[in-house]
């Protein structure tokens, strides 16, 4: 550990003005930042508490939008009855993420802000790494790269964006809220995580100095589901994850959303495949083709080839479950 100023913000103007600072980190469950402090990942000049803010944990329905306070707790979102009701692909999403204990602490606002576990990006000791160090390379290209991406990777990183929940909230186009001294953006989430091609340095577009203070999910997606495989079946990262959203007339698939997880550096719509799919009948061989047809511009590394037939995989358990209806609360 290192010297660092703590401010315990009890509004959100006296958390804006402290974030402002060159240097600062908000800290809301730190279940995330209080590590990388540790590695020497992040080393803040001042950290930023918004625990106290009041009514950042709130979760309501305003015009047809499940409207989620960033400081809710995970566990408090999975297990709300609009979300379980609207979004059955983000409880499922959130009780297969981490465990129990850390879900009763993370939150919803932080949990899409964590960083990649590539192991060279986390290591104490030096390694070449741009996302530690810009301009010293990338260790995983050609070292230890079976849990790294199948898509949108680049020689300069090759590394993922892990978060099961914030993969479902790509997936049910959700809206990131935030405020700044600088005034406030909304941030649609498939677009807040950057690739090596945008910047491999970065991890996401928020700014230091912004406070995500809501997550909006339109409408809702009752046909949900979210498929995690991963080495054993509780408290581990995915080595793919798949979200699927659909509306069905009968067995006939009429709109699909898909983001795939733990496969690029943001969760990973599946664009052409959600095209593919109108149209067509649940179980059928064109679901199973339209599905095969997002992979064609993936690309193994030389150790994570598995990645891309697991991850299809993924998709068609994923769109069999959305259909069938399951419940939310799955075992
Ligand atoms: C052992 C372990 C296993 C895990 N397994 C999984 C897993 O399987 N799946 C998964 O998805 N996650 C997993 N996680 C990650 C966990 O879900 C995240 O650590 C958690 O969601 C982060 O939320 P937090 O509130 O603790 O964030 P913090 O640690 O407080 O912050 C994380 C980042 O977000 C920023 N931040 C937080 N809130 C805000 C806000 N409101 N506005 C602006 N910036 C903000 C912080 O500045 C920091 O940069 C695991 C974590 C651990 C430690
Ligand atoms: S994959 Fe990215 S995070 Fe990992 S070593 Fe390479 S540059 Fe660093």
């Amino acid at each position: 550990m290192y010297p660092f100023t703590y401010h315990r913000a009890d509004t959100l103007g006296d958390a804006m003005a402290a974030a402002d600072a060159d240097g600062a980190a908000v800290l809301a469950g730190g279940t995330e930042l209080v590590n990388w402090i540790r590695l020497g990942v992040s080393r803040p000049s001042d950290v930023v508490d918004i625990n106290r803010l009041p009514d950042l944990s709130a979760i309501e329905l305003a015009d047809d939008t499940v409207h989620i306070g960033a400081l809710a707790r995970l566990n408090d979102v999975a297990g709300h009855a609009l979300v379980r009701d609207r979004f059955p692909v983000l409880t499922q999403a959130i009780h297969q993420a981490a465990s129990a204990q850390l879900r009763n602490l993370a939150t919803i606002g932080g949990n899409p802000l964590q960083m990649t576990r590539c192991p060279y990006f986390r290591s104490e000791a030096p390694t070449p790494c741009n996302k530690r160090r810009r301009g010293s390379g990338c260790a995983a290209r050609h070292g230890i790269n079976d849990q790294h991406a199948i898509f949108g990777w680049t020689d300069d990183c090759v590394a993922v964006q892990p978060a099961d929940p914030a993969t479902a909230l790509a997936a049910v186009d959700a809206v990131l809220v935030t405020e700044s001294a600088r005034g406030g953006r909304r941030i649609p989430a498939r677009d807040l995580h950057v690739l090596p091609s945008q910047d491999p340095t970065a991890h996401h577009v928020l700014r230091p100095d912004e406070i995500v203070t809501r997550i909006e999910l339109p409408g809702a997606a009752r046909r949900s589901a979210y498929v995690k495989v991963r080495e054993r079946a509780s408290y581990e990262y995915a080595i793919v994850a798949a979200a699927v959203a659909l509306e069905i007339d009968g067995t006939t698939i009429r709109g699909a959303r898909i983001a795939l997880g733990s496969v690029a550096m943001r969760p990973w719509r599946l664009h052409r495949t959600e095209q593919l799919l109108i149209d067509s009948t649940i179980g059928s061989t064109e679901v199973e083709a339209a599905v095969a047809a997002g992979f064609d511009d993936a690309r193994a590394l030389p150790h994570n080839a598995h990645k891309i037939p697991l991850a299809r995989n993924a998709v068609l358990r994923a769109i069999e479950r959305a259909a069938a209806g399951e419940p939310a609360m799955r075992p």
